[in-house]
């Protein structure tokens, strides 16, 4: 006997599924963003209370146990999480997302005589397991648990192509057979397929990996519901996978790269990931009372953020000078790159918990003409977003990817603690341009006496 018929739990699964789809759509705009989430929480409540209501369900006290072992385990780690290593905690749930609908088929497999559901089975399997041990190299990886460069070693393609093989020989011999060792090797082969897929992978492009096999995620669960037949999984599997196609896509553009070129360039040689040598050669610093005076006399600043305003956690700082030079009749906008930090979104996130209007950032195609008719261009935390290597370098790890053309002002400022590169690891010509000076020491603090400075003029 189940508390909810039919009807009513279909009704609630379309209640859910819409609830997912609201929670994408707010999403999509940092203004909504939080409301969106707030929606998709209460989406993947309904749907999982629908699931106790709507079922006859085995071993409710197991269910139940591990639901409060993941919570408490999740809960902490999600609140806690410094927003720079958002990527990887990204990737962690995400890997244990394909790893419990590969653990979902593989159990299902002996409930089933129908090839049909078996080839989802397979599907399942292949694509969680490759998701799984993939998202935990590139945890690894992003974690500085190993290295962040491209790892190719003679023989990997073959390699490579030989576990893909095994496993689409495995895939056939358990659509055939339903035998449930060899689907225990098909998992072998899906998460040797997953940490090979990877491990070529280095730098900046990890990310974007990490969102691709985020998509992969949503497929394997996608997957998993025909297994069960369970409409709403296959709602949500299907949102995430194509949600995460189109978010792999638009990273990849936004860096200038191919999603083929990400995960198979190092086979040629490339490497997103540089040094992380401090450059020697000569450049002009400033004081901050020399940067105020810049500052607080012209009429029109851009400031671009980055990683490192991300790092220092001066966006409140940062807002402060916004609000002081406003005062002061100047007009001040902030150049929002797609790739400034270090996931989608970063500096759009960053400035809105500082309350920066949103009516204040612009996007890097609406920005970039505005350099020329600012009087100073004022560069906290960024590098890579405004290194001109990117469009005069061939061969540089960043060509191809589109910059703001902070180059185009008449004075650059830069704020950052030292020489060394950004993540790329390429130096940037224009720190040693003659219309650029550098403010040396950590963001907020500088920032700090920068507003003191204009308040002071
Ligand atoms: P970069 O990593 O290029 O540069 C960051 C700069 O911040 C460095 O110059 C660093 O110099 C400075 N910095 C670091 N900490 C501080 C601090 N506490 N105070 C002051 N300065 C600091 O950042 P960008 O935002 O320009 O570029 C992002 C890079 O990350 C791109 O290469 C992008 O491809 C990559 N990426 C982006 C992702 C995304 O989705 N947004 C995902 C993955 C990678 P110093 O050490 O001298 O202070």
């Amino acid at each position: 006997m189940t508390i909810l018929s039919p009807t009513s739990t279909a009704v609630l699964y379309l209640v859910a599924a819409i609830c997912f789809i609201l929670a994408l759509k707010g999403l999509s705009s940092p203004k909504t963003a939080r409301r969106g989430n707030l929606i998709g929480a209460a989406g993947a409540l309904i749907g999982v209370v629908t699931v106790f209501l709507s079922m006859k369900l085995d071993n409710i006290p197991w269910i139940l146990a591990a639901i409060a072992v993941g919570s408490a385990i999740a809960a902490p780690v999600a609140r806690r999480v410094q927003m720079t290593q958002m990527p990887q905690l990204v990737a962690l749930f995400n890997g244990v997302g394909g790893g419990a609908a590969a653990l979902v088929a593989l159990l299902e497999l002996s409930h089933t005589d129908d090839p049909w559901v078996r080839l989802a089975v397979v599907f399942t399997l292949l694509v969680g397991a490759i998701s799984f041990s993939g998202s935990l190299v590139t945890f690894a990886k992003l974690q500085e648990l190993m290295t962040t460069r491209p790892i190719v070693f003679p023989g990997l393609p073959v390699i490579m192509a030989a576990a893909l093989l095994a496993a689409v020989g495995a895939s056939v011999a358990v659509i055939m057979t339903g035998n449930g060792w060899l689907a225990v090797l098909l998992l072998v082969f899906g998460l040797l397929t997953g940490v090979l897929l990877v491990l070529p992978v280095g730098g900046a492009d990890v990310p974007i990996v990490i969102s691709l096999l985020n998509a992969f995620t949503g497929l394997a669960v996608a997957a998993s519901g025909l297994v069960l037949g369970n409409v709403l999984l296959v709602v949500a599997g299907t949102l995430v996978g194509a949600s995460g196609t189109i978010l792999t896509r638009a990273m990849a553009s936004a860096m200038g790269r191919s999603v083929t070129g990400i995960l198979f360039g190092a086979f040629k040689g490339g490497s997103t990931a540089g040094s992380t040598v401090a450059s020697d050669r000569p450049v002009r610093s400033s004081s901050a009372e020399d940067v105020a005076v810049l500052l607080g006399y012209a009429q029109k600043v851009v400031i671009v953020p980055g990683y490192g305003l991300a790092v220092a956690q001066g966006q409140h700082t940062i807002a402060e000078l916004q609000s002081e030079l406003e005062s002061r009749g100047i007009q001040v906008v902030f150049a929002i790159h797609p790739v400034a930090g270090r996931m989608p979104g970063h500096m759009n996130v960053l400035l809105a918990e500082a309350n920066v209007p949103y009516e204040s950032l612009k996007e890097m195609s609406e920005v970039n003409p505005e350099f020329k008719t600012a009087d100073v261009a004022l560069v906290v935390g960024a590098n890579d977003v405004v290194n001109p290597a990117a469009k005069t370098s061939p061969g540089s790890p960043i060509y191809g990817m589109p910059i703001l053309e902070v180059e185009q002002a008449p004075q650059v400022v830069f704020l950052k603690r030292s020489m060394r590169p950004g993540f790329a690891g390429i130096e940037n010509e224009l720190l040693f341009e003659p219309q650029t000076t550098l403010l040396f020491g950590d963001a907020k603090e500088s920032l700090g006496k920068v507003l003191a400075a204009v308040k002071a003029l």
